[in-house]
């Protein structure tokens, strides 16, 4: 039985419609949002997030995308590590640049509480915790919610990933203030290949949009970009965050050793993560994301300005001042979407 007779649409089956503007120059836009959550916490920032992978994601990245206020992640496996060292870790001094994350069993969720209780002891308040998992509809990610929200009614809240505004309305009521939408659209993601579950994101983020905005939450968009255009389609779509894996991976300051001239990546389902953090298949899974080594992309910093100029471009071009009018921005549907007569040619620059 079909949910919908419409065709759900990804970021490539969309481009975004320019607008008369008086915006003189891309310089005048502000690519950063200044939020308010419903429990009373504010952060300003560019909503820009690198994934908790560990390909991806590090202390070294964090302080990086941090001078360019965009946030980070941070992988759950480090955890248990900064349980037991006696310091707190630089990049944790600057508490509204970084997400903790966890999982949602009993034993994530203590080890994450005492995570938050030690760096306070350093007086540093930690703002954003992320529970996540990868089938956001397991009733576990609820309850997970409700536990931290009771114990640190001053966090805030990151819970996923869903794709469905039910799903959306749920994970909020429970005590969520950002919602991560994306299921199987990740670029080392094998769900959709291996389950056959998913929904094409852009149409994700648009669905479920509205739900989060009515309750004052927000929505992360969560895989799938490819090119920084995506990043702004995202926002269009109505994200009010989006959270990057590969576009961050394979650079310079990446984690992980460069192994002639390439890094490795891998999502954190694939065979490579499960053996390194899991106890392997166990007879009854399967791994649902891929290991890839790709070439080095130089310096991450390079990629940052990179995508803030997309994101200065595609708001002069839609009469956008600010990074939350990409809300309100128009889209056509498309066949093709960038032309490709030239790709057997090695570009030069
Ligand atoms: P990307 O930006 O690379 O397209 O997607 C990154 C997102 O893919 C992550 O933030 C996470 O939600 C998802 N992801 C990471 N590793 C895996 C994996 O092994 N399997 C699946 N299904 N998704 C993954």
């Amino acid at each position: 039985m079909f949910r919908s007779g419409v065709t759900k649409l990804d970021f490539k089956d969309v481009l975004i419609v320019p607008k008369k503007t008086n915006i003189k120059s891309r310089k005048n836009v502000s690519i950063k949002r200044h939020i308010t959550f419903k429990n009373g916490k504010t952060w300003s920032g560019v909503p820009v997030i690198s994934s908790n992978m560990d390909s991806v994601t590090s202390f070294k990245t964090c302080g990086i995308l941090r001078q360019r206020e965009f946030l980070s992640c941070i992988p759950k496996y480090i955890n248990r590590e900064l349980l037991l060292s006696n310091q707190l870790p630089n990049e944790l001094w600057y508490p509204n640049n970084y997400m903790l994350s966890c999982g949602t069993s009993n034993n994530d969720i203590d080890l994450i509480k005492n995570v938050i209780r030690r760096i306070r002891k350093f007086d540093v308040y930690p703002m954003f915790v992320c529970i996540d998992v990868a089938n956001g509809y397991m009733t576990s990610l609820g309850d997970a919610c409700k536990n931290l929200r009771d114990t640190f009614p001053d966090i805030v809240i990151v819970a996923g990933n869903v794709v469905t505004p039910e799903a959306v309305e749920e994970l909020v009521l429970s005590g969520a203030e950002i919602v991560k939408v994306g299921i199987g659209s990740g670029s080392v993601c094998e769900t959709r290949l291996k389950a056959g579950v998913g929904y094409p994101q852009f149409s994700a983020v648009s669905d479920c949009r509205d739900i989060a905005h009515a309750f004052g939450a927000y929505i992360i968009s969560d895989g799938g970009i490819v090119y920084p255009c995506d990043i702004v389609k995202a926002f269009g779509a109505g994200a009010d965050f989006v959270m990057c894996g590969s576009m961050f991976a394979g650079h310079t300051e990446s984690p992980g050793e460069t192994v002639n001239g390439k890094k490795l990546f891998y999502g954190m389902s694939s065979e490579t993560a499960i053996e390194k953090y899991n106890d392997g298949m166990m007879g009854y899974r399967t791994s649902e994301g891929k290991t890839v080594s790709l070439d080095s992309k130089g310096s991450l910093s390079n990629t940052l300005l990179d995508i803030e100029g997309s994101i200065r471009s595609a708001c002069a071009y839609t009469d956008s001042i600010t990074i939350k009018q990409l809300h309100d921005i128009q889209f056509i549907r498309v066949e093709n979407h960038h032309n490709t007569s030239l790709n057997h040619l090695n570009a030069i620059s």
